[in-house]
């Protein structure tokens, strides 16, 4: 696969859909990729991209940024509190507050910076006990919580189950947006992305269908 081939499986998956292109951002997500395989999508003219690591992103992007230019960085891994300060320094979107405590730190941060990361609610839709996320039956709850610290909350994240049709995912959290009226929704992988887009996506997150496998080496 490569970046082409992908923006033209979106364009299709968009007309099957009926959607607008420009309703969906695809994110190209770089965590663990070798630099030649960052740069050539960068060189293709590619500005949006996701990291999962705050240490891999800090020590990559700001050279990356300073030779190709603006670049719109998304973090999509977990968050430790402890990072949280470098995060929005580094990032334009966070895709994962995921509990309180994050809320509270974002929320000083934000005041202190007089600036925030939009920011996205990971749900852990599948309610895996080993996953990250806020479970369904708190999630308006959360998201209250988060609009009371007038945190810039754009929408909805959630990673389905590996062993399991992503589709009823991709309708449950739609549908806890819409209810909570978020207009954003990140969900779909590369296994996925086209079923995500059909959901209603507004953000597919998209790693080793553009850069090719990752090695853990
Ligand atoms: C790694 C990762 C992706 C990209 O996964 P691919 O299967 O390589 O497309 C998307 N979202 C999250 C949260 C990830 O951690």
């Amino acid at each position: 696969m490569s970046l082409s081939a992908i923006q033209s499986r979106l364009l299709a998956a968009c007309k099957a859909a009926d959607r607008a292109p420009s309703s969906l951002t695809l994110i190209a997500v770089s965590k663990v990729q070798p630099l030649d395989r960052v740069r050539a999508v960068l060189s293709e003219g590619h500005r949006i991209f996701g990291e999962n690591y705050v240490q891999e992103a800090a020590a990559k992007w700001p050279d990356l940024r300073a030779e190709f230019g603006p670049v719109q960085l998304h973090m999509i891994g977990p968050l430790q509190t402890n990072k949280a300060k470098v995060a929005v320094e580094l990032f334009d979107v966070i895709h994962t507050l995921d509990r309180p405590s994050l809320a509270t730190k974002l929320a000083s941060l934000a005041q202190q910076r007089g600036a925030s990361p939009d920011l996205f609610i990971q749900i852990n839709t599948g309610e895996e006990p080993q996953k990250a996320g806020v479970l369904p039956v708190d999630a308006d709850a959360f998201i209250a919580e988060a609009r009371r610290f007038e945190l810039p909350v754009k929408g909805l994240m959630c990673i389905p189950p590996e062993d399991e049709d992503s589709t009823p995912h991709f309708a449950a959290l739609a549908s806890l947006a819409t209810r909570n009226g978020l207009p954003g929704l990140s969900m779909g992988m590369s296994s996925d992305f086209e079923a995500a887009i059909m959901a209603g996506a507004t953000h597919i997150r998209v790693g080793s269908a553009i850069f090719g496998a990752r090695s853990y080496a």
